[in-house]
C-alpha cells in the first residue's frame, strides 16, 4: 500500500500575517504574499507527517481580519473536518491572534484539534520563525493528546489555550504568554507534551445576528466621559471597559456606565494584562462592589478584548442572559 495513504489528513488554512510576508520594492516594507503551498514548500518534512491540503483563505495583515472573515474561516474548517480532516492548522498574523483564536474556540464543536500559529519575523528575514512554528503547529495538531482541548495557539514551541493566551510583546520572538494560567503544554523533539488533562469545554452555536456592534473603551487617568456617554446614541448594543487595577473606573464613569447598563450589557475587565477583577474588596464609587450594584458585569480574568468577542457572540444569539455564567468561569 502507498505510504501516503496511511498518513493522517491535515488541512492548512492560510490567512496572511507576518508568517506569509515578504518585501517587495525596497523601502516599502513587508506585506502578505506567500500562499499555503509556498509556506509548505520550505518544509518538505511535513509531507512525511500528514497528507496536507492547503487553502489560502485570504492574505491579510491580521489587523484587517473581521468577525465575518473568521466566520468564513470557521465554515471552511468545519467543512474540512466533516470531509475527513483529522487536524486543522491556521496561519495568521500575530497582532490579533489571541482574539481570533478565542473567537474560533467559542464556536469550535469538535474534539479534532484546531491549531493557530504565525510568526514574529517575516518570511523574507534571516532567522524567520514561521517554518519552525508551522512544523510545531502541525505536530501538535496531529497529536492524540491534543484532542478535546479546543483551539490551541502554538508559537515558539509553546502551546497555549485560546481563552488564556495574550500577545504581551510587540516584536520579541517570545511574544505570547498565558498570564495566571501558564502554558497548556510545550513541544519537545516534535512531541506535544501537556501539563494538564483537557478541561471541560462549553461551545456556542453560530450567531444568528451579525450586524450588531460592541464597543471597547479603556479607562485612563483624568479621562472625560464624552465618548462613553455617546455609546448608546452611536448604536452599540454592548460595552466592555478595560478598567484600572482590579476592575475599577472613576466615580464619573461609574455613573455613566450605570445609565448605559440599563439598555445594554456592560462588562468591566482589568486593563493590567493579568489577574482577575475583584469581587468584594473595594468600597469606593467606581470599584467592584459599586459597579456590581449598578448592574455591571465583572470580567474575572478574561481580557477586555476577549470579553468583547464573547459579548458579541452572545448578543448575536440573543442570549445575553448567559453572560454571567460564562464570566463566572473566569472569576
Ligand atoms: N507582527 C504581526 C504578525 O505577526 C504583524 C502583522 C499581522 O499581525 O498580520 O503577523
Amino acid at each position: 500500500m502507498n505510504d501516503k495513504v496511511c498518513l493522517p489528513r491535515l488541512s492548512l488554512g492560510c490567512l496572511g500575517g507576518t508568517v506569509s510576508m515578504q518585501s517587495g520594492l525596497p523601502g516599502h516594507g513587508v506585506t502578505p504574499k506567500l500562499e499555503g503551498r509556498e509556506l509548505l514548500a520550505g518544509l518538505p518534512l511535513l509531507g512525511s507527517l500528514a497528507q496536507i491540503s492547503t487553502a489560502t483563505l485570504c492574505l491579510l495583515p491580521s489587523a484587517s481580519l473581521s468577525f465575518q472573515v473568521m466566520l468564513d474561516v470557521l465554515s471552511w474548517a468545519r467543512r474540512e473536518v466533516e470531509g475527513g480532516a483529522q487536524a486543522v492548522v491556521l496561519t495568521q498574523g500575530t497582532d490579533t491572534l489571541e482574539e481570533s483564536a478565542y473567537f474560533l474556540d467559542l464556536l469550535w464543536p469538535f474534539d479534532v484539534p484546531l491549531v493557530v500559529t504565525g510568526a514574529m519575523r517575516p518570511a523574507s528575514h534571516p532567522g524567520r520563525d514561521g517554518p519552525a512554528n508551522l512544523l510545531a503547529a502541525v505536530q501538535v495538531a496531529l497529536a492524540v493528546e491534543s484532542h478535546g482541548r479546543g483551539v490551541l495557539v502554538v508559537l515558539n514551541d509553546q502551546i497555549h489555550l485560546a481563552a488564556d493566551v495574550r500577545k504581551t510583546a510587540s516584536l520579541a520572538m517570545a511574544a505570547f504568554e498565558s498570564p495566571g494560567w501558564g502554558l497548556e503544554g510545550y513541544v519537545v523533539e516534535g512531541r506535544a507534551i501537556y501539563r494538564r488533562p483537557p478541561a471541560l469545554r462549553k461551545v456556542l452555536p453560530l450567531p444568528r445576528g451579525r450586524e450588531h456592534r460592541v464597543a471597547l473603551l479603556e479607562t485612563c487617568l483624568d479621562a472625560d466621559s464624552a465618548l462613553l456617554q455617546s455609546i448608546p446614541t452611536l448604536g452599540y448594543e454592548g460595552l466592555v471597559v478595560g478598567g484600572f487595577g482590579a476592575g475599577h473606573v472613576s466615580a464619573v464613569w461609574a455613573e455613566s456606565m450605570a445609565r448605559i447598563a440599563q439598555d445594554m450589557p456592560v462588562i468591566v475587565a482589568t486593563r493590567t494584562g493579568s489577574g482577575p477583577t475583584a469581587r468584594a474588596t473595594y468600597g469606593f464609587a467606581g470599584a467592584e462592589i459599586d459597579l456590581v450594584s449598578k448592574g455591571l458585569h465583572m470580567a474575572g480574568d478574561l481580557c477586555p478584548r476577549k470579553c468583547r468577542i464573547l459579548l458579541w457572540l452572545l448578543i448575536g444569539l440573543d442570549n445575553q442572559a448567559a453572560l454571567p455564567g460564562w464570566l463566572a468561569a473566569r472569576q
